[in-house]
C-alpha cells in the first residue's frame, strides 16, 4: 500500500517562487506574477510563461484530491504551503535587517 507522508527537504527558496501553483477552492494562482484564475492542472503560466513544478494549497486539502492531482501530474512537488511562507517571512525579515 501506498500513501502520502509529510517530509522534510531543503529547497532554493527562489527557485521555488518561479515554479509555484497555488491551488485555492476556487481557481489557482500563479505564485510568480500572482496571475488568478489558472486551473490547478495548468502546466504554464500564461501570463508570465513560469513552468509549475511545485504545488501549494490554499485550500482545504483531502487525500483524495492530493491522489487525484498526483495521478494527473505526477512530475509535480507538494509543497505545505504554510511552511513556505514561515520560510520566505524569515528570509524577508532577515534582507530588511541587512540593508
Ligand atoms: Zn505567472
Amino acid at each position: 500500500m501506498r500513501g502520502f507522508l509529510r517530509i522534510w527537504k531543503k529547497f532554493d527558496l527562489e527557485e521555488v517562487e518561479k515554479h509555484l501553483i497555488v491551488v485555492g477552492e476556487l481557481s489557482s494562482e500563479c505564485y510568480a506574477c500572482h496571475h488568478l484564475g489558472l486551473d490547478a492542472r495548468d502546466a504554464v503560466c500564461p501570463q508570465c510563461g513560469a513552468a509549475f513544478k511545485y504545488m501549494g494549497f490554499r485550500r482545504h486539502l483531502t487525500m483524495n484530491y492530493l491522489q487525484k492531482l498526483n495521478d494527473e501530474l505526477p512530475h509535480m512537488t507538494f509543497i505545505d504551503f504554510e511552511d513556505f511562507k514561515k520560510v520566505r517571512g524569515k528570509r524577508d525579515a532577515r534582507r530588511l535587517l541587512d540593508m
